[in-house]
Formats: C-alpha cells, structure tokens, sequence
C-alpha cells in the first residue's frame, strides 16, 4: 500500500487563483520523489498542502491509510527543510539542532546522543559550538537538514534546498542528501526548478507545468520516454532538440530535408499524419559528427551551419542552424568547428522522435 496519497489534490489560493489541478500521486515507504518544474508552477504549493502549511481546496491526502487533510503540520509526522536555512542566528549549531527536542521536552541526555549522531551523519561533529553566521552556506544548510532528520519523522519535505549555494557546494549537498536519505530512509519530496537535482536524486521524478502534473516516472524513463514536448524540452542538458516538420507523401520533411520516416515510425503512424505538421525531435548528444569520412549505420545525415561552439571542460556544445531551425549537438571536447563553417552530421534512427504539433503529445515510434 502507498505510504503517501495524494488523490485528486487541488489548491485555489483565496483570490481565486487555481494553483494546482487534479493531482494523483501515490509515494512509496522510503521513496525519494522529486516535484521539478519551472518558477510557479505549482511545487511549493503542492509541498505546502502536504505539510499542513496550506489548506486543500479539494480532494484526499493519506498518510500511512489515515485522511490527513484536517491534521494539523505536527500531527502529520513530516518535518520540513525551506530554502532558507531558517536557523536561529544567536544559537550555537548544537543548541539549533536540539531547540525542537527541548520544546518537546526530551531527556537533555537523550538529546545530547540524537545531535551527537546527526552531527556525526551530516559531518557537523567538530562546529557544535560554532554560531550560524561561522559556517559556510553549505554547514549551514547541513545543520537545517540536521534540524529536520533529528525530529525521526518519516516524512522529509525539502523545498528548493540548494538553491542558496554556489554551484560547487550544490554538486557536493546533492551527493550528502541522497546519501542521508539511504541512511535514514525517510520518504521524501524535493521541490527544485534544477532538472540535473531531479534527475541524479530521485527515485521518480514529477513533472509540473502551470499547475498540472506533466509526467511521473524514473530519471530513466523520462530522459528515454518523455511524453510530451515540454518534458522533452525540459529533461537533459542541454535539452531535446525540437524542430518543426511535416509528413509529405510519406516522408518526414525535416528543414527541406526528406527522411524516410518508416525507419523508426510504424507504417500507420505515417498514414495518419499524412500532409499535418509534427514536431521532430533528438537528443543533442545522440548525433555523430561526420568526421574522417565514415558513415555510421542506421543513421541518416543532416547539415547545418555552426553559430557557435562552447567547449565546457568534457564535452563541446555546437549550436547550428540548420536550415533556419535553432538545434545543438554535443561533441567530444576535442571537437571545434569553426562557426560559420559548414557540419554534417548523423542522427541514429533510433534516437529519433515525433510529436504531434497540435498536442504535443508523443507519437509513438519504434523502439
Ligand atoms: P513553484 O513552487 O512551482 O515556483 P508555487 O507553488 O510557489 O510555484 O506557486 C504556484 C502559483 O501559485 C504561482 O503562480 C504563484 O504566484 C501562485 N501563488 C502562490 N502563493 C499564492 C498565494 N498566497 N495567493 C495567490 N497565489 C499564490
């Protein structure tokens, strides 16, 4: 049975405005699931419903089997970690993981164990008696997370908590999260507008857009499968490239370019858009430049313009036009066209995929 329920959860804000719409989710016992999408969108909102700082406008919450909905943020079992570390300034690091289990009134012996080994978990042991203003934004944020994981709930909500931290410090907090979740084995919701923390965090992934949700599904199955263009557009790094095309007597007309579009695409498929405008997609590092001369199999070719190279340590970002469409290919670092230079290159067959423009929705294509 799903830990958590979310079932037909919606939020009207008391000004009318409708924030989040018919959310259906249910969450496993120590799943790491990830709400991602852009700037208002509807994650905080839908985070905030499951902690009890929001009401909800309609449908059910269960926590463990029981309706959750009129329980109060404490009787919920879920602790929260915001964006801003929230940490009281004129206390010692100690004292600010301890405050919630002293209110509680727990055994000052019992508390010195619980910060002794959270300290331990987060790597805190030797800035105990260090005040907030001394720490780096990454300690500081280690000792929020401590705050929350000292409670022992089973619910860990996190809302865009890196996103105070410079890149570096990020990169580090994301690896020290997941590895926290596998010690405690909470289940919990990360909220982040950062699709690269979405992908290497979670277990499964919630795709929103304007209050509805998009897609759910693994880091795998997104980057593989996404159902629409906008998780296409939005999963990857850089993104699906999306170029409008149209079927014209049974090929794919992609930038005047014709392809043979039953090599990836089921013979129905190709009738039912006969002459209707679709979207083609590939992934930017899916492509083989045309280098030395050989032609790589299962693959057709496609030329563009080189507008500009961004070499970025491992790999090379080309961005090209190719017959007026904006796309990118991904390149080994080595790689340097010069722009304005002409490129060839190949897209697999198997890398390719097909929207329909007026849905967006994928078409589906053989795999
Ligand atoms: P996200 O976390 O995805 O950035 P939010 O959940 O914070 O988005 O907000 C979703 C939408 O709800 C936004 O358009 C936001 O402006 C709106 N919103 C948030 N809080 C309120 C509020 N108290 N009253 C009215 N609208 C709100």
């Amino acid at each position: 049975m799903a830990y958590l329920t979310l079932h037909g959860i919606n939020k009207i804000y008391p000004n009318g405005f409708h924030a989040v719409h018919d959310f259906n989710l249910e969450i496993n016992k120590g799943e790491f699931i990830v709400f991602v999408g852009s700037s208002g969108c509807g994650k905080s909102t839908t985070l905030r419903m499951i902690a009890g700082l929001e009401n909800i406008s309609k449908g059910d919450l269960l926590i463990d089997g029981e309706r959750a909905n009129e329980k109060g943020p404490r009787e919920r079992g879920v602790a929260m970690v915001f964006q801003s570390y929230a940490l009281y300034p004129h206390m010692t690091v100690y004292d600010n993981l301890a405050f919630g289990l002293t209110l509680q009134g727990v055994d000052d012996d019992v508390i010195d164990r619980r910060v002794g080994s959270v300290a331990k978990i987060l790597g805190l042991s030797d800035y105990l008696e260090r005040f907030p203003r001394e720490l780096s934004g990454g300690q500081r944020q280690r000792v929020a997370v401590g705050r929350a994981i000292i409670r022992k709930v089973n619910i860990f909500l996190m809302d865009e908590p890196l996103s105070n931290l410079d890149a570096k410090q990020r990169v580090t907090m994301r690896s020290e999260i997941t590895q926290i979740h596998r010690q405690t084995g909470a289940t919990t919701i990360y909220v982040t507008h950062d699709q690269t923390e979405a992908m290497t965090m979670a277990d499964r992934i919630v795709v929103m857009k304007a209050g509805y949700i998009q897609q759910v599904g693994t880091p795998y199955d997104l980057y593989f499968d996404p159902v629409n263009m906008f998780v296409a557009g939005f999963i990857g790094e850089p993104p699906m490239n999306l170029v409008e095309s149209r079927v014209e007597n049974g090929m794919l007309d992609i930038t005047n370019n014709p392809i043979d579009p039953s090599k990836f695409a089921d013979k129905s498929v190709i009738e039912e858009y006969e002459g209707k405008e679709v979207v083609f997609g590939f992934r930017p590092e899916a492509v083989k430049l045309a280098e030395d001369g050989c032609e790589p199999a299962d693959s057709f070719k496609m030329t563009g313009k080189v507008e500009l190279v961004e070499l970025l340590g491992d790999n090379t970002n080309i961005y090209i036009d190719m017959y007026d469409a904006n796309v990118i290919l991904k390149a080994a670092p080595h790689v340097s066209p010069a722009p304005d230079t002409g490129v060839e290159f190949y897209i697999p067959y198997e890398s390719c995929y097909l929207f329909d423009k007026q849905t967006e929705k994928k078409i589906k294509v053989k795999r």
